[in-house]
């Protein structure tokens, strides 16, 4: 097998964190791989298959899990829908030793990778500045009714807590721009000017 010799970086952190408008500002730096996990749940409006997501049923996505190919899975929001990111995707990211590959999964993934033998991951928890802004955030985006938002708040505290427990290496998204800096930073992306390659042309501010 060949060695995995690159960077694997797994980012977590709660719904309207801001993680995946940051992922999305380090996309485009050419030593940057974002890994495409495979789901189950329906695809919305603007995604994508083989984007966003491989979006397969359920039958083939336990054929799959059965074949091994999943690295791990999860029922994300107990609803039924399932998860996976895949070996084959990270096996070949990370054969390169230049490649930065990151994964975007939940929490439970995440600690899941940390115990996956071989694969020694780093792992950071994007945080929002406080639970106050967390909700306007949430609010903001205007695609939860009440019960949604105290559901995402409520699983957002958890998960924070589950993060620090596990180590996680903690990000607070106060500003996109500091935040990508500082992401950019710790993974060593920065270019001379101190910028992430990839952030003059991000025109993405939504979060996520
Ligand atoms: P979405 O809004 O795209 O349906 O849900 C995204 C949630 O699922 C996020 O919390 C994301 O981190 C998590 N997720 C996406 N892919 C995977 C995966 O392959 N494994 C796990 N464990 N979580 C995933």
């Amino acid at each position: 097998m060949t060695p995995r010799a690159g960077q694997l970086v797994v980012i977590s952190g709660p719904s309207g964190s801001g993680k995946t408008s940051l992922i999305d500002r380090l996309r485009s730096h050419p030593r940057v791989r974002v890994s495409i996990s495979v789901t189950t749940r329906p695809r919305r409006g603007d995604e994508v298959d083989g984007v966003n997501y491989h979006f397969v049923d359920r039958e083939r996505f336990l054929a799959m899990k059965a074949e091994g190919r999943f690295i791990e899975t999860n029922d994300v929001f107990s609803d039924g829908h399932l998860y996976g990111s895949l070996w084959s995707d990270l096996d070949e990211a990370l054969s390169d030793p230049d490649c930065v590959y990151i994964m975007e999964v939940d929490v439970t993934g995440a600690e899941n990778l940390a115990r996956t033998e071989g694969l020694a991951p780093r792992f950071l928890f994007i945080q929002p500045p406080s639970m106050e802004i967390l909700e306007q955030r949430l609010r903001k985006r205007q695609t939860d009714d009440e019960e949604a938002i105290a559901r995402r708040l409520g699983r957002a505290s958890a998960e924070i807590a589950q993060a620090h427990a596990a180590g996680a290496e903690m990000i607070v998204n106060d500003s996109l721009d500091k935040a990508t800096e500082r992401l950019a930073a710790l993974l060593g992306l920065n270019g001379g000017d101190g910028r992430p390659a990839g952030s003059p042309d991000a025109t993405r501010t939504d979060v996520t």
